[in-house]
């Protein structure tokens, strides 16, 4: 199974990511996270330290795909979750939807790609071009992270868009939104009143998994010894469950953009 992590900058994606991928793996998956951010860090957590990126690794062998070995590239992180990032190219310059499929192209040669039970993408923030999109050609599911403010909803009806757009051509579903970081989700319901689509769970705002980024440790090693973190685990793993079992999703039916700023205005 494929799954794809968007939302707006800083919402939250690369710590649900690394947290969910742990669950997935505690449910006995082989499960890869690829960070396809620019930002690189989507692995932080899991490997405690920013990993060589692919698009690194491939200059630095001026492209010669047959010279980069899987220990290159694939990092072991927590809880045996392999760990990839592909990196961003050059600021300004460069196509993000290259370095994905550079990415992708790789871990076929390396024999790697099709080795996963999960493959977990973590994106960006706002689908920008068709090139960050990309990662939504090799999904089965796509996953919107989002708080409970009007930017957040703004870029997840945006990413819905990308998912109407390519589950045209390719069996992508959405498998629903996560709130983060908000104990509030009364503008969340409104959007998902009027664009159907699951919520998977919400998340409040937990110190402890702000914590967790500054000490580079996911929120299960954390609690390694904590009992009292336990229940944060809970989150991940009842995502995990649902995805696991292969949930029917939608192929949502996103808002026009003037609609949006009505529903979400309180004038
Ligand atoms: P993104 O990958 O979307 O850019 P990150 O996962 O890096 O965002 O998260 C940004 C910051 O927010 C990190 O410092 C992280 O620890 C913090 N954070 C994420 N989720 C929560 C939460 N539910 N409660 C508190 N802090 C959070
Ligand atoms: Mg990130």
């Amino acid at each position: 199974m494929k799954l794809a992590v968007y939302g707006k900058g800083g919402i939250g994606k690369s710590t649900a990511s690394c947290n969910i991928s742990i669950a997935l793996a505690k449910r006995g998956k082989k499960v890869l996270q690829i960070g396809c951010d620019p930002k690189h860090d989507s692995t932080f957590t899991l490997t405690g330290f920013l990993i060589p990126t692919i698009i690194d690794t491939l200059q630095s062998k001026d492209y010669h795909y047959e010279d980069v070995w899987p220990e290159d590239v694939i990092y072991q992180g927590y809880g045996n979750v392999d760990c990839v990032e592909a990196g961003g190219p050059p600021a300004g310059a460069g196509c993000g939807g290259y370095v994905v499929g550079e990415t992708v192209k790789l871990l076929k040669e390396l024999n790697a790609f099709f080795e996963y039970d999960i493959i977990l993408f973590d994106v960006l923030g706002d689908v920008v071009c068709g090139g960050f999109a990309a990662p939504l050609n090799y999904s089965d599911y796509c996953i919107i992270i989002t708080d409970n403010g009007f930017d957040a909803l703004f870029a997840a009806n945006r990413i819905a868009t990308s998912v109407r757009e390519k589950s045209r051509v390719h069996p992508l579903r959405l498998a629903g939104l996560i709130g983060n970081r908000t104990s509030k989700r009364d503008l969340i319901d409104k959007y998902v009143e009027a664009c159907p689509m699951p919520v998977l769970e919400v998340l409040p705002l937990i110190e402890d998994i702000r914590i967790s980024r500054v000490k580079g440790k996911t929120l299960f090693e954390m609690a390694e010894g904590e009992p009292s973190l336990l229940y944060i685990l809970d989150f991940y793993l009842n995502i995990a469950d649902q995805l696991l079992s292969e949930p029917e999703g939608v192929v949502p039916r996103e808002l026009g953009d003037r609609a949006l700023f009505t529903l979400l205005s309180d004038f």
